[in-house]
């Protein structure tokens, strides 16, 4: 059985100090372990931004794909051989600016895969502009005046796209954050986790203070039932979306594999390519 260690290789990540990705690779580390996988049985693909490294850094099948299209592949991996455990991950702006068509429609399709974004509200590669989750009147070199667009609400877009797993965390949570991933990992289905993952170097307003003292936990929301989506869905818009946790979860939800009729039950990359030349001419 492996441990979080054996999903250590030996690249530097070149994060700033303090940033929060480095929690969210180490809770993929140890969620991994826990979850009883070995690093030949993982992929994890990224999109472009300095979350989009994480690929690089964790001992796995791993793809650096491009910006805000981690999803497509992600699922196509998944698709192409069921047998990995596949986790999808990157930042705000790269899922919920040029991928959010690709997130909305991977959560409607519900393939078996974990999402996990590191959401820092900032561009941060491309050293500091507003992002879709920036907060209104958020200052950057992009809107020195302050921005004049509201911040997307993820967690509610998800629940009203017919999610079948939303969990939101903190980085600086570890042990929160590593439950999620394994819960995320267990699921049968899509899964989405938003990490609120501090960019130490250019937001200066949601740093780690801000989060500790805004964030709720639903552990003391009263009589909170991530079964109940009407609930789960009040409870994000009485707290402006600042909650962490297991928020949403529909067991009962059909996972996209399960209901590809005909789809043989091993992957494709077991099946033996069986098409003759002249039979695949004639399709
Ligand atoms: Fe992290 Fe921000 Fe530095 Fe990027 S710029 S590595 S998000 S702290
Ligand atoms: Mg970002």
């Amino acid at each position: 059985m492996a441990t979080f260690k054996d999903f250590r290789n030996n690249v530097k990540p070149n994060w700033c100090p303090g940033c929060g990705d480095f929690s969210v690779q180490a809770a993929i580390q140890r969620a991994a372990a826990n979850v009883g996988v070995i690093p030949e049985q993982l992929a994890v693909v990224s999109g472009i931004g300095c979350s989009g490294r994480i690929s690089g850094y964790i001992n796995s099948y791993g793809l650096h794909g491009i910006h805000g299209r981690s999803l497509p592949i992600a699922q196509g991996v998944k698709m192409a051989n069921r047998e990995l455990t596949v986790i999808a991950s990157g930042g705000d702006g790269d899922g919920f600016a040029i991928g959010m068509g690709h997130t909305i429609h991977a959560i409607r399709r519900n393939i078996d895969v974990t999402y996990i974004v590191m959401d820092n509200q900032i561009y941060g590669l491309t050293k500091g502009q507003t992002s879709p989750r920036s907060d209104l009147g958020f200052k950057t070199k992009s809107t020195p005046e302050g921005s004049i667009e509201s911040s997307l609400s993820v967690m509610e877009l998800a629940l009203a796209s017919g999610a079948g797993f939303v969990a939101q965390s903190f980085s600086s949570d570890l042990k929160e954050l590593t439950s999620l991933i394994e819960q995320g990992m267990n699921h049968k289905g899509f899964s989405l986790i938003n990490v609120f993952s501090p960019c130490v170097t250019f937001n200066k307003i949601n740093t780690y203070a801000w989060f500790k003292e805004n964030l709720i936990s639903l552990s003391t929301v009263e009589d909170y039932d991530p079964e109940n989506r009407m609930k789960a869905m009040n409870t994000l818009m009485t707290y402006d979306g600042l909650v962490t946790g297991l928020i949403y979860q529909n067991k009962q939800k059909p996972s996209y594999e399960s209901m590809v009729k005909g789809f043989k039950e091993e992957s494709l990359a077991s099946q033996e390519l069986s098409l003759k030349k002249e039979e695949f001419e004639q399709l």
